[in-house]
């Protein structure tokens, strides 16, 4: 049934409003990922007063192809998800700024959120859920290909390479891991590796070399991402003879870390080696009154059911704080 029809009240004209600088909000939530989407339902549903910031819609969820682990579908591409998401979010009426970037928050018993533009919001709790971004390798193509190509999540990407060639760039677990993933259902995987050694836990070592379509190119790098509509081949370089080669690939997985978006929490918040935000598991963040949620903090398995689940959690830990001072 068309959700529009059913309530007959639907349009986001309506249903987002300014962001307002002269109050003071129960909740802002910073991100517009599947973790701040739901965490924003959330609050809402509990009747607080709630805003929330949004640099990019969706995150990572915007740039995935085609996602078939989300529950309640088969199969969605991602910026269709996450303009459900959206969707889902504006029937509550929801104060929203889209475009904002947090350059700074503030602790106190009303906290401030700075924005780049120089906007100041206030709210007695937030919930920070923004996300992470791949660590990118900074080469010709990467950008233009990506989605084309390039990618980073071999969990949801893998099966779009049967029978394929790829190149799995980077020798830690997530790229061994992504390696095996591929070796599993793609022609050849070329994993791509700085170092002379792979640098991931012995058991998925041992478990990478039983795959007899795997070559590992150690002290080599990509130095370009080739193709005109999709990959075609990825340039790498044996860093000790400096002799390149054009590898025939019609992917290419970057797994060389995810950073989270942090730099605004670093000297506020408690973070781990990594940069992560450390939650409890309630969400409660190092400073009373701030929670987070999904890539950004240190909670394992970065997935959308996963940060969803955690904006959630992160949503009813707000509002116990805010309606009962828990
Ligand atoms: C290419 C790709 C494919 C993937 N495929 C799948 C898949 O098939 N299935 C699956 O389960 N998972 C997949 N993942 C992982 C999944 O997308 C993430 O785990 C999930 O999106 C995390 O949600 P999040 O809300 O925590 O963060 P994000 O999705 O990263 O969202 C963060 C939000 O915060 C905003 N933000 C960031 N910095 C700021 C700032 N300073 N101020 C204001 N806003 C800010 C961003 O613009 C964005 O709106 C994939 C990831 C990628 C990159």
């Amino acid at each position: 049934m068309d959700f529009k029809l059913q309530t007959g009240i639907f349009t986001e004209e309506q249903n987002f409003k300014p962001l307002k600088t002269d109050i003071v909000y129960d909740v802002l939530i910073l991100g517009g990922g599947p973790a701040g989407f739901t965490a924003a339902v959330y609050c809402m549903r509990k009747g607080v007063s709630t805003g929330l910031i949004v640099k990019e819609i969706g995150g990572q969820v915007a740039e995935t192809a085609g996602i078939e682990n989300y529950m309640g579908y088969r199969y969605i591409n991602g910026m269709d998800l996450a303009m459900k998401f959206k969707e889902q979010v504006a029937q509550f009426g929801i104060d929203y700024d889209e475009k904002g970037t947090v350059k700074a928050i503030e602790t106190g018993d009303v906290k401030k959120v700075r924005l780049t533009d120089g906007r100041v919001f206030s709210a007695r709790a937030l919930i920070i859920a923004t996300g992470a971004a791949w660590r990118k390798l900074g080469v010709p193509g990467e950008d233009e290909l990506r989605g084309k190509g390039v990618a980073n999540c071999s969990t949801c990407d893998a099966p779009f390479y049967v029978n394929k060639k790829v190149v799995v760039v980077g020798g830690g677990n997530s790229g061994i891991e992504a390696a095996i993933d591929l070796a599993k259902v793609g022609e050849k995987v070329t994993m791509v590796q700085f170092l002379d050694r792979l640098t991931g836990d012995k058991s998925l070592e041992d478990k990478l070399h039983e795959f007899k379509n795997v070559q590992v190119r150690y002290e080599h790098e990509v130095t370009g991402i080739n193709g005109s509509q999709s990959v075609e081949s990825v340039t790498v370089k044996n860093r000790k003879t400096g002799k390149t080669e054009d590898v025939s690939a019609q992917g290419i997985f970057v797994e060389i870390g995810l950073v989270p978006n942090s730099e605004f929490a670093k000297g506020v918040l408690k973070l781990n080696q990594a940069g992560e935000i450390m939650v409890d598991c309630a969400s409660r963040t190092s400073a009373p009154g701030i929670f987070a949620a999904g890539d950004v903090t240190d909670v394992p398995f970065k997935q959308i059911i996963i940060a969803a689940g955690e904006g959630a959690k992160a949503a009813l830990s707000a509002c116990n704080y805010i309606l009962m001072g828990e």
